[in-house]
Formats: C-alpha cells, sequence, structure tokens
C-alpha cells in the first residue's frame, strides 16, 4: 500500500509526526519513506509492506499528513504506475525535464576519444539547438585488449566544453561505483558547467550492487538500459533497485535483444514495447537505434535503418532517443560503423520532428475520437 502525503509537508509538524506514528505502530507492517522531487514541489510517499490487507485504507486516508492512499501491487512499488493516473512522472534535472509526455535527443560519441572530436560534436549540437548529448568516458568492452575509455581523465575537457556550447546534460555509462564518485568530483571541481545522467549499460542491468550505490546517490538521474538477454519484467526489477534505494529519477533505455533472430542488425529491435513501458511505470522511454540496429545499412527508399529505427520508437511515444554520431567516424575507437555523420545531425532532427509531429497528431486523434 502507498500513502501519498499532501505536497510540501513538514517533517516536524505535527500532522506529520502523528500520521508517521500511527504507521510505525501497525503490526507487520514495514514502512519505508521515499521523497519525490520536483521544481515547484517535494513529495513525500510512505511504502507500507507486508500484511497490508487487513490494513484499514479509509482510515488510513483520514490521516492529518494524508493526500491518497493507492493500493499498489507487488511489482515496482514506486516505479510503477498502479492504476492511479494522478502518480507523479518524470523529473527536473538541469533546467530540462523528463516525462512521458516530451522528447529528447542525445546524439553524440559513443566513446570519447579525442578534445576536438568532442568539441566539433558540441558545436554541431549546439548549432542545432540541442542542449543533451551522449559522451562514453568508461567503456565495457567484450575484448580486455580493446580500447577500455579514457576514464577520468577526459571528464574535464569533456565537462567544460559542454558548459561552452550549453549542454546541460550528458549520458555517461559508469560500469563501477568509483565512476559515479569520479564523475561527481570533477563536475564539482570543473564548477558545475554541464549536469550528468549516470547511464548503465546492458551487460551490468542485473549488477544489484552497482544499481544499489548508484540508488544511493540522489544528485544525477540514471539512464538504465534494458537487459539484453532477460525479460522486460527481470529489467524492470532491475529499475526497481535504483528506486528503491532512493533514485526514483530513472529514465529506461530499449536497446535491442541479443538473439540471432534479429540479423542483419546488430540486435532485435524492440521498440514495441515503448507503449507498454508507459502504461506499467512512470519512467520516460528512451530508444537506442544505434546499438539495435549497428549498421549504416540503408533501404531503397534512402532513409538508414538507423532513421527508419528511430522513427519506430518516436511514432510510438519515446520521451528520448540516445544516438551514436561521430566527426570521423573511421577513426572512432568504438563503434565506428553504426556512427551517423556530423552531416547528418540536421537531417535527423527533421525526420525526428516529423515523426514526433505524426505521435503527436495520433495522439489527438484518439482523444478527439473519445470525447
Ligand atoms: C552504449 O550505449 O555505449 C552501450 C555500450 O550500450 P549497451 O549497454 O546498450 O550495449
Ligand atoms: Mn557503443
Amino acid at each position: 500500500m502507498l500513502v501519498i502525503l499532501h505536497p510540501n509537508t513538514d517533517e516536524n509538524a505535527n500532522e506529520f509526526q502523528q500520521t508517521w506514528h500511527y504507521l510505525n505502530e501497525l503490526p507487520n507492517i514495514e514502512v519505508r519513506k521515499h521523497h519525490v522531487k520536483g521544481e515547484q514541489q517535494t513529495l513525500t510517499e510512505i511504502y507500507l509492506i507486508g500484511d497490508t490487507a487487513k490494513l484499514n485504507r479509509d482510515f488510513i486516508a483520514t490521516l492529518p499528513a494524508v493526500e491518497r492512499v493507492i493500493k499498489i501491487s507487488e511489482a515496482y512499488r514506486v516505479l510503477g504506475r498502479h492504476s492511479d493516473k494522478m502518480r507523479h512522472v518524470g523529473f527536473d534535472y538541469n533546467g530540462i525535464r523528463f516525462s512521458q509526455d516530451n522528447l529528447h535527443v542525445f546524439a553524440g560519441l559513443c566513446a570519447v576519444d579525442t578534445p576536438e572530436h568532442v568539441e566539433l560534436m558540441m558545436r554541431a549540437l549546439k548549432e542545432n539547438g540541442q542542449q543533451c548529448t551522449r559522451m562514453g568516458a568508461y567503456k565495457p568492452r567484450t575484448n580486455p585488449y580493446s580500447f577500455q575509455g579514457h576514464g577520468k581523465a577526459c571528464l574535464p575537457y569533456v565537462f567544460e566544453l559542454a558548459g561552452k556550447y550549453d549542454i546541460k546534460v550528458i549520458a555517461m555509462e559508469v560500469t563501477h561505483e568509483n565512476h559515479v564518485n569520479e564523475i561527481l568530483e570533477c563536475l564539482e571541481q570543473t564548477g558545475h558547467p554541464t549536469g550528468v545522467m549516470l547511464q548503465v549499460g546492458t551487460r551490468n542491468t542485473q549488477n544489484f550492487e552497482l544499481l544499489k550505490a548508484i540508488g544511493r546517490q540522489q544528485e544525477l538521474p540514471v539512464l538504465l538500459k534494458r537487459g539484453f538477454g532477460i525479460t522486460l519484467d527481470e529489467s524492470l526489477n532491475a529499475a526497481e533497485y535504483l528506486a528503491s534505494e532512493g533514485n526514483a529519477n530513472v529514465i529506461f533505455c530499449l536497446r535491442g535483444m541479443k538473439t540471432s533472430f534479429g540479423e542483419p542488425h546488430r540486435n532485435m529491435v524492440d521498440f514495441t514495447h515503448v507503449p507498454v513501458l508507459k502504461r506499467l511505470t512512470r519512467m520516460p522511454v528512451c530508444i537506442d537505434p544505434s546499438h539495435s540496429v549497428g549498421s549504416r545499412e540503408k533501404s531503397p527508399d534512402g532513409l538508414l535503418d538507423l532513421f527508419h529505427a528511430t522513427a519506430q520508437g518516436v511514432i510510438a511515444g519515446a520521451n528520448m532517443v540516445l544516438v551514436d554520431f561521430h566527426p570521423e567516424p573511421s577513426k572512432a575507437l568504438v563503434d565506428g560503423p553504426q556512427a551517423l555523420l556530423m552531416e547528418e545531425l540536421p537531417l535527423f532532427l527533421e525526420d525526428v520532428r516529423i515523426t514526433r509531429a505524426a505521435y503527436e497528431k495520433r495522439c489527438r486523434l484518439i482523444k478527439k475520437g473519445s470525447e
């Protein structure tokens, strides 16, 4: 059961104390408090875990600090929707709103290689009105002898260049909790010129200790990739690990499933799950066409498979697109063959806009039909 308190409830006030005391005295019930911090207000949610069947929900709803009480299913306690239309969806980070109602493109380098390439990328993004990017500093590689990313050495110039070109959020994968500290320290040392969204890659979706460590910090939001060989339910439970530790600012990313049935694509594109995720959870949904498709193959209509896959996710209502670009793909140290070219950036963004407009038109049509 979930008890939602009135917005901005002061925990020193009598109303809160009485409510908290009552809930804590309930037999065989574990009480867990969770804060949802928005720009305007903070919501306090209290989860009642255990033998809740016999609880008097109507009485709990009358406790002084309580706004409403929701019955929740076992799965995805914090991140699930639980058939409650009023549940808070999305979050704000570094001046950018992430929700299930809007869309941001995170175009950038799969792996940071040189400061020159980082600058070319950031400049192109600014010229095209973008405020978000992806920049890989810590790369999980299949082969131990492959380039593993520049790690913390590249963070100062990546952050400073982001600041120079007004980039507000960088999606950056971490594979160890030390990386989170290195990022936080470098943001501090460089004076927070930008923000970072921590990315958990598909190889770490079920690295529970990493998820717990990332969930314990609440400064940086998280982009969690779907595990490439596990069920959707297992990946959503992984997301819940982050939330249960205290960080519910999570975006869920579809990136294709590992199976030879997806060939000739690198993975089996799974973007039909965008609406499923929005129905089941409160998380904004990201698609990663680059790691799904994995090549620059083109269909006879002239559009790259990468463009087609992106459109499929966007027309299904995706809220974020994570996509690899590179100024000189032949020199890229990771995933060059799937990178889009700088001159394709305006085209790509226009294609996304057209598709998003079509999605919004579809939503209006359905709304009108049901009025
Ligand atoms: C990436 O986005 O750079 C990446 C390694 O993706 P994934 O974890 O989906 O393979
Ligand atoms: Mn990659």
